[in-house]
């Protein structure tokens, strides 16, 4: 007999809710995760006082109806976790000019078309076409054939045109004016990418999830999600073993059937899902021999996520200076400039910023009369050799520097400094080159391209931002019912 009938490996958002959804189907769940706590990029952690979320600030389809406030109504969670909503989203400081994003799509597309009004009907026409993009690849279920061409162009008209097409191309074809390109491309920077080379696929995901069920942050510290849904699976008879690395997946007539822990413990199972870096799972974990040569070279010529540099700061005093707790701060007017200097490992003077005040919405993260804030900017794993105390202190100072033109005194003010660096993304999830949301969402590795949820090796299952739909919280949920639906299909098929 097995030890159970699913392993899952890593402990991440798409882990949980797959784990949490075969668990409440009555399968016996072992869940192995490397780090003393769940929840992988979705955690927290605590200085002097100050709390501060990894990494995740903003959420989406949180509120009534969204896909995560479905989650946690099927696990009964919903009067554990609360949401604030975040209205406007955010606002973006150019160096001219303020523009609020509000979270709700009317509003936004009232405000974009006052600024430009000779291209109203251009900026409905965009949100029309991503709004069906992001319904039709929704509907698109677990088992349906990928290639099959008759099915997709009848069943998924909108899906198939825009599939190969990058956001930059689709916005070509409705809207004129640069400047209002940039800002209906801002959240394309969520995913590391520019418009010329998201993929329009990604995009609707992006956009459609924030505003089909609003901008949220998690009351209290981000990690209550993941450590929440965590206590569920136990009490459904789920097990997790915390603090144990997998590091061998065991393989047996060509068929996934266990893995092996870092103190050589060996458990089976009847299938296995890998919640982790694909990469680490199948060149480590596997080993290539394993791995058809064809699978190989695509998995070779995939390429990450870009990462970031985040600046924590507890400070003193109030932050009246800034009106909204979260903020992006150009310096230029076209996006596309700063990729250009990321790619050749550089971070441009003018590189934008995030400026968040994450305490502005949550209090509890700041001793009364403090607050947090949170400085970052996209970086690249190769920026530095070995991201070195040196390159460390010189970025937050530049971050300071910047963000002291909105918090007069900031340096004097600042009583707790930490940092994270794409090393240290890495070194806590195993995403290579801490890869924020899993393989870029270009074209090539978005929609029916990305990573398929089965893999060559029958009994092992993807989940998580390594494969469909992709990164952020919303896109790893979506992806854990749909990997948790594929199980339990092939399982109650008796395979
Ligand atoms: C800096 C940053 C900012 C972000 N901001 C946002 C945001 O504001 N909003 C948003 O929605 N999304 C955001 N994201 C993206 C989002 O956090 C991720 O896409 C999502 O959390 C990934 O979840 P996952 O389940 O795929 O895997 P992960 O969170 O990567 O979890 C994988 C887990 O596997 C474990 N593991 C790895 N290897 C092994 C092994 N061999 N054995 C056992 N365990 C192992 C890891 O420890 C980890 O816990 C951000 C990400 C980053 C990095």
């Amino acid at each position: 007999m097995p030890d159970a009938d699913v392993i899952i490996i890593g402990a991440g958002m798409a882990g949980l809710t797959c784990g949490c959804l075969l668990a409440q189907k009555g399968l016996k769940v072992l869940m192995i995760e490397k780090n003393q706590k769940v929840g992988g990029c979705c955690t927290s952690f605590e200085k002097d006082g100050f709390s501060f979320d990894l990494s995740v600030q903003s959420l989406g389809e949180c509120q009534e109806g969204g896909r995560i406030w479905r989650i946690l109504k099927q696990l009964n969670l919903l009067d554990q976790i609360r949401f604030i909503p975040l209205e406007p989203a955010r606002e973006y400081l150019f160096p001219d000019r303020k523009v609020s994003q509000s979270s709700k799509l009317e509003t936004h597309i009232e405000n974009l078309s006052s600024l430009f009004p000779g291209e109203r009907k251009g900026i409905e026409k965009v949100y029309a076409v991503l709004k069906k993009i992001f319904e039709e690849f929704s509907s698109i279920p677990s088992s349906l054939n990928w290639f099959d061409p008759s099915s997709f162009l009848s069943q998924y008209p909108f899906f198939s045109q825009y599939k190969d097409k990058t956001y930059g191309e689709l916005l070509d074809e409705f809207i004129f004016h640069p400047f209002l390109k940039t800002l209906l491309s801002i959240r394309s920077s969520y995913a590391l990418l520019p418009p010329e080379e998201i993929s329009a696929v990604g995009m609707a995901a992006i956009e459609m999830s924030y505003f089909n069920y609003g901008v949220s942050c998690v009351e209290g510290k981000v990690e209550q999600l993941p450590l929440k849904m965590g206590e569920a699976l136990e009490k459904m008879g789920g097990q997790i073993l915390t603090g144990h690395e997998v590091q061998q997946i065991l393989i047996k007539e060509k068929k996934a059937m266990g893995v092996r822990l870092k103190d050589g413990r060996e458990m089976t199972g009847k299938v296995a899902i890998s919640n982790i870096d694909a990469h680490h799972t199948f060149s480590d974990l596997i080993g290539e021999d394993h791995i058809p040569t064809g699978f190989r070279s695509k998995l070779k010529g995939m390429r990450p996520a870009l990462s970031y540099f985040i600046l924590y700061l507890g400070i003193e005093g109030a932050l009246d200076e800034l009106p909204v707790s979260n903020n992006e701060v150009f310096f230029e007017n076209q996006l596309q400039k700063e990729f250009q200097c990321l790619y050749e490992n550089r971070i441009p003077e003018k590189a934008p910023f995030y400026l968040l005040a994450p305490s502005k919405v949550n209090p509890s993260h700041a001793p009364k009369g403090r607050n947090t804030l949170c400085l970052s900017c996209k970086a690249t794993y190769h920026f530095s050799p070995d991201w070195d105390r040196k390159i460390k202190d010189e970025l937050s100072q530049h971050l300071i520097h910047k963000a002291s033109a909105f918090i007069p005194n900031l340096e004097k003010r600042i009583v707790v400094k930490m940092e994270t660096t794409p090393k240290t993304i890495e070194r806590w999830t195993r995403n290579r080159w801490g890869a924020a949301y899993g393989w870029a969402q270009t074209p090539k590795q978005s929609g029916i391209y990305r990573l398929s949820r089965t893999t060559p090796i029958p009994n092992l299952y993807l989940t998580g931002h390594w494969t469909s739909p992709g990164g952020g919280i919303a896109g790893v949920v979506a992806s854990g019912e749909l990997t948790a639906e594929a199980v339990l299909n092939r399982l109650e098929r008796g395979e």
